[in-house]
């Protein structure tokens, strides 16, 4: 246990040592401190106008990729059948009155025990390169920022990606869109508690939410309350300025979040399957459209996602107008 434990803790400094970006769910960015705007001056420090942040916040398995990332990676490597896996994790969640994610974190584990197999943190890291993507998602990033650059006219609006994964943010580490995210909030486990990996944390679909509000009042240091109050005008960004992107049941809490606040929600389906679902998403007043998944410029997941962008755009530049012209009305006073 204690080769265990000294394993881990050599191997997470061997991860700060060599790669920062590669956990940023640890050191986010932003935790306590508004964005702040470039400013040719900045020798005199002048105020300004500093909410300039648009945040695009992503669900993962069925909205960025086609299934579920187990399926890619540790269910293939146990020779387990995803079907019968999800079937009997539900079975069991249900009779025990069970947290299907506590559930299925558990199962997973015991599973790989008794077919012998070792599934350390790296190795689930390692298994996260399998995860497959749906079209453009790898470019989708540049593109979208390099959009609201030209279109806001190097303004200094600045796009942040987020995610926000009931998976597990150590196969999300092996992915090659890792790196492009601003924050990633997912479930995550001990790997040193007794002889299996114990749940550290699990984001449930009506815990995603928090991490909604985590990214609006930029509080996103997880050893930081949520709770504390901080007035609409303080966040440094407001949910007008948010876009969720989801693909069905589970988003249901996160979209009424973001609509009920003046956010934007759109959800995505694989091509030519589950838009029924979407359907009724939109009628239920849930989401503002949606789009088959095909992240790739010129699609109309791209070019819906960019109106609103131009919205949002619009906004900011507005609202930027006004602090300056307010301003100059209390200092001419
Ligand atoms: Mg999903």
């Amino acid at each position: 246990m204690v080769e265990r434990i000294e394993r881990s803790a050599r191997r997470e400094k061997a991860v700060d040592d060599d790669a920062p970006r590669q956990r940023p769910a640890a050191k986010p960015k932003s935790a306590h401190r508004p964005a702040e705007t470039p400013s040719r001056n900045a020798v005199q420090a002048k105020p300004a106008f500093n909410r300039k942040s648009i945040a695009l916040v992503y669900d993962f398995d069925g909205t960025l990729s086609p299934k579920p990332m187990q399926e890619y990676t540790v269910l293939p490597k146990l020779g387990v059948d995803p079907h019968e896996f999800w079937a009997e994790s539900n079975r069991i969640a249900q009779k025990e009155g069970a947290d299907s994610l506590i559930t299925y974190m558990h199962l997973m584990y015991k599973k790989a025990k008794a077919a012998g197999v070792r599934i350390d943190r790296d190795d689930l890291v390692d298994l996260g390169r399998a995860v497959e993507l749906f079209d453009g998602v790898e470019t989708w990033f540049d593109d979208i920022e390099e959009y609201v650059r030209i279109r806001s006219e190097r303004a200094g609006i600045e796009v942040r990606h987020y995610l926000i994964s009931s998976g597990l943010i150590e196969i999300i580490e092996g992915t090659r869109i890792f790196p492009r995210f601003h924050n990633v909030f997912a479930s995550e486990y001990w790997f040193e508690a007794y002889d299996l990996p114990y749940p550290k944390r699990v984001i449930t679909d009506t815990g995603k939410t928090q991490y909604l509000f985590r990214i609006n009042k930029g509080v996103e240091d997880l050893g930081q309350s949520i709770n504390q109050h901080m007035p609409e005008g303080e966040r440094p960004v407001p949910f007008s300025q948010m876009i969720y992107f989801g693909d069905g049941d589970t988003d249901v809490p996160s979209m009424t979040v973001m609509r009920k606040n003046g956010g934007y929600a759109i959800a995505v389906h694989p091509p030519r399957k589950n838009k029924e679902k979407c359907v009724d998403l939109l009628r239920a007043g849930r989401i503002d459209f949606f789009a088959v998944a095909d992240y790739r410029r010129g699609s109309e997941l791209f070019r819906r996602t960019t109106r609103l962008l131009d919205r949002i755009i619009a906004d900011i530049q507005l609202q930027e107008e006004m602090w300056h012209f307010r301003r100059g009305i209390e200092k001419s006073k």
